[in-house]
């Protein structure tokens, strides 16, 4: 038995003037997802508690069945798992933009999209800064986006559940003194930030931006910490071996705590211009050894974020074309198989961000029994009596463990 889950990123939308009054998923060309609603079953799951932010983070852990609630510490961990970091039980990860702020305001939340040379360097000089410290590790990532690890040997740590941080780029252009730290360990947050805002001057390489006439990285911006979040192992609990095709560093991270393989596709780049085609190879190829193949695609919701209605259209038709189709078809001849299409959360063109509620999800294959539903898209969903309002739910039913 094989099992396939495509999830096209942010993919559920509103209606559309610029279509005919149809969302995305209703004006795009999908005869194969059209085949899985047609064969199967058509229904609709939410996986964002409204407590929560909608995220990718918070939306795929609910879609491979673990409730956020319960299991969401923070993006930081997620991302240390993507890098390998391994966090031991009083370890945090905090994740450690470098930013420029002027006048006291957020200017960039990127220090404007800082090179990797430029923030290397720079993370090389707070880490030496802290070098005496058994505690506090800088881990220099891609460009703006950093770690900083607290080691937190046999002391507790700290931090705490109340320790409150805000992402920088919720508070572009605004003042920050309103959205600083608080909470248990905000005082070792704000000390560490306002350090850095007198040594990353000091940088030569940084301080050469200013002389270029380019945004300087003004100082360190503390944000989304956690513990290591403690997933049981996907294997253990379906009993499925899996593995995961993603050019995202939050869903490895994801898929390596759960312990997925992740299969890195050459052309895959998170983006429209993403090589669906090539996951949908790797997709086929990795079946031959896997029973459960994850395919993760974010040129959807990089759309929405664009606010680009006829690029997120055709990046429906390209995940149908060149990956569902293809996929399908693989199962099919192979014998026992059930295949699945669910996005993560709804990204809204209209706002260009992540939005809470239901998305539509169709699913067909062994002994699923085909309801009236022929379209994969919101409408039709909304039809269907399957709802699933804890979204968590959904991965149990499609691997037949519920
Ligand atoms: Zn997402």
């Amino acid at each position: 038995m094989k099992y396939a889950l495509i999830i096209p990123d942010g993919a559920a939308d509103e209606p559309q003037d610029s279509l005919g009054g149809r969302t995305p998923l209703a004006a795009a060309r999908m005869p194969h997802m059209d085949e899985i609603a047609g064969r199967g079953i058509v229904g609709r799951a939410d996986h964002t508690p409204p407590s929560m932010p909608s995220g990718s983070d918070v939306g795929t852990m609910s879609l491979f069945g673990y409730d956020p609630l319960q299991y969401h510490t923070g993006r930081a961990p997620l991302e240390a798992a993507a890098r390998g970091i391994e966090l031991a039980k009083n370890d945090w990860a905090i994740r450690c933009n470098l930013v420029t702020i002027e006048n006291s305001v957020m200017r960039s939340f990127t220090a404007e999209q800082i090179p990797n040379d430029v923030a290397q360097a720079a993370i090389r000089r707070l880490q030496k800064e802290y070098c005496g410290s058994t505690e506090w590790k800088f881990h220099a990532g891609v460009s703006y986006r950093n770690l900083l690890i607290y080691r937190g040997r046999d002391e507790t740590a700290p931090f705490d559940n109340s320790t409150h941080t805000i992402p920088p780029h919720d508070i572009t252009g605004q003042p920050v003194a309103e959205f600083l730290p608080t909470g248990t360990g905000a005082d070792d947050l704000l000390r560490m930030m306002d350090r850095s805002a007198e040594i990353l001057p000091q940088v030569p390489e940084n301080a050469a931006r200013a002389q270029d006439g380019e945004s300087p990285a003004t100082q360190i911006w503390l944000w989304g910490q956690g513990h290591a979040p403690e997933l049981a192992n996907f294997q253990q609990r379906f009993g499925v071996t899996s593995a995961v095709i993603t050019a995202v560093d939050l869903l490895r991270g994801i898929g390596r705590l759960l312990g997925w393989r992740i299969v890195e596709v050459p052309g895959a780049t998170g983006y429209l211009d993403t090589d669906y085609a090539a996951k949908g190879r790797y997709a086929i190829d990795t079946l031959q050894d896997v029973d459960f193949i994850v395919v993760h695609v974010e040129a959807t919701d990089e759309a929405s974020h664009e606010g680009a209605t006829n690029e997120k259209v055709t990046a429906l038709e390209q995940i149908d074309s060149h990956i569902v189709g293809p996929v399908h078809r693989w199962l099919a001849e192979q014998g026992d198989y059930r295949i699945l299409v669910c996005p993560d959360h709804p990204t809204f063109l209209r706002t260009k961000t992540h939005s809470h509620g239901f998305v539509p999800f169709a699913m067909c294959g062994r002994e699923i029994d085909p309801d009236s539903q022929s379209r994969y898209n919101e409408v039709e969903a909304a039809k269907s009596k399957l709802e699933l309002s804890n979204g968590y739910d959904l991965m149990p039913m499609f691997l037949g463990c519920d």
